[in-house]
């Protein structure tokens, strides 16, 4: 079967990485909204290997077509070049709803588009999963929690969140997509998973979005110096990728309806993360401080205690590993891109 499903896939002459066969019964109709950014096609890449039939809808905003393309043309993918703020209508079994700009830059660049996306966006996804009967899986993340008062973060603490302050388009966007995933759940019985994601980093990563793991990285390869925000003393917990797209594949499946958060909970001081980011590049640049951001949350750190218990699931990737993995992905997207020629 194998061998005759590797032949279909290379109709066309262009050949796909090879899928899992999926009978009937076991194959799922799958929507993956965001399907085009980071965390979303490295989703696409496990569901599309496990067999599944795989539909991304992307309006591209800050994904990359380039993230999907091994998948262009494969009989069981289809990309939806659309905005989830307009209603969609099509059949699936599951959706993973992760279309949202995630980065403060990019969050921020449009305050007004972000808070509809994730509120008429995330209605629309509610409405479609209602219609066909289909579980949702909604991406929250850990800025529900704000500024923490509370250290390390469990799922049970209800956070410090300026509402009308520069992050707030996105923290309270995500918190009315928690609530309005509640309300479907008990008003119209409909299956949701809340996926409370903590900082992740890994290849694919817009190199442009701004976030400290590009930044830094980027600072590093270019020998430009490397600007901490404010002390350098606020931390965070950095999880790579994979264990991300392992949790949350384990939360879809699980029975469990309450928030989880998903994250590593190795915690460090930005001001360390640079010198770890700078050794492993191996650069001799400098590390300076420069202006705090506004409602920058001082600390942040998953308390994973309930994904352990309810999903059986701990992120493996060490930080090291996985950053070298990320600090290779940069370089090459470099040289492809030809910004700076590095060999
Ligand atoms: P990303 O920016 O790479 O991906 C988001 C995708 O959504 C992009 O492809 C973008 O084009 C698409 N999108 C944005 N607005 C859209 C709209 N209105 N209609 C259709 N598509 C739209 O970001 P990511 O890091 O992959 O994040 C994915 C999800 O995970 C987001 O919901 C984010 O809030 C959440 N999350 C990520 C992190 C992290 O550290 N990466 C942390 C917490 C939560
Ligand atoms: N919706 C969608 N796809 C569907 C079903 C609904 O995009 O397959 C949208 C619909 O346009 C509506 C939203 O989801 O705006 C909420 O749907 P719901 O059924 O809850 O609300 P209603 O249609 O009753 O306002
Ligand atoms: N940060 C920094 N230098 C940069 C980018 C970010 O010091 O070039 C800091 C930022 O102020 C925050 C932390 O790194 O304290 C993480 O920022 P990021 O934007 O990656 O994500 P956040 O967790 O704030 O959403």
């Amino acid at each position: 079967l194998e061998a005759k499903f590797h032949a279909f896939n290379t109709k066309n002459g262009k050949s796909y990485p090879d899928v899992k066969y999926q009978n009937f019964r076991s194959k799922k109709r799958i929507l993956v909204t965001g399907g085009g950014g980071f965390v979303g096609s490295h989703l696409v890449d496990r569901l599309m290997y496990e067999g599944h039939e795989v539909t991304i809808v992307d309006n591209f905003f800050t994904g990359n077509k380039n993230n999907v393309e091994h998948w262009i043309g494969h009989n069981n993918f289809e990309m939806i070049h659309q905005d989830i703020v307009n209603p969609l209508f099509i059949e699936v079994d599951e959706i993973y709803h992760l279309a949202s700009p995630a980065s403060p830059p990019h969050y921020m660049f449009n305050p007004v588009k972000t808070i509809k996306t994730n509120t008429i966006g995330t209605i629309n996804m509610l409405g479609l999963a209602k219609r066909v009967g289909a579980k949702i899986l909604i991406a929250s993340t850990s800025e529900v929690y704000g500024d923490p008062e509370v250290h390390p973060q469990p799922e049970t603490y209800w956070g410090n969140v300026n509402p009308i302050g520069p992050r707030a388009c996105y923290d309270e966007g995500k918190r009315v997509s928690e609530t309005l995933s509640y309300a479907y759940a008990k008003q119209e019985k409909v299956s949701v998973r809340v996926a409370r994601i903590f900082n992740t980093y890994g290849p694919r990563m817009n190199l442009q979005d701004g976030r400290v793991v590009s930044n830094f990285i980027l600072q590093a390869l270019r020998n430009e110096t490397i600007t901490v925000y404010g002390s350098g003393k606020q931390t965070r917990s950095f999880q790579y990728v994979s264990d991300l797209v392992d949790g949350l594949i384990a939360l879809m499946n699980s029975n469990y309806s309450l928030p989880v958060n998903l994250g590593n909970p190795t915690e460090h001081t930005i001001t360390e993360f640079a010198v770890i980011i700078k050794k492993l590049v191996g650069g001799k640049n400098k590390i300076q401080m420069v202006n705090a951001v506004e409602d920058d949350p001082q600390r942040r750190r998953p308390d994973i205690t309930r994904a352990m218990t309810y999903l059986n699931w701990k992120p493996k990737i060490p930080l090291k590993t996985g950053l070298e993995k990320t600090i290779k992905y940069f370089k090459d997207e470099l040289n492809r891109q030809n910004i700076h020629g590095f060999a």
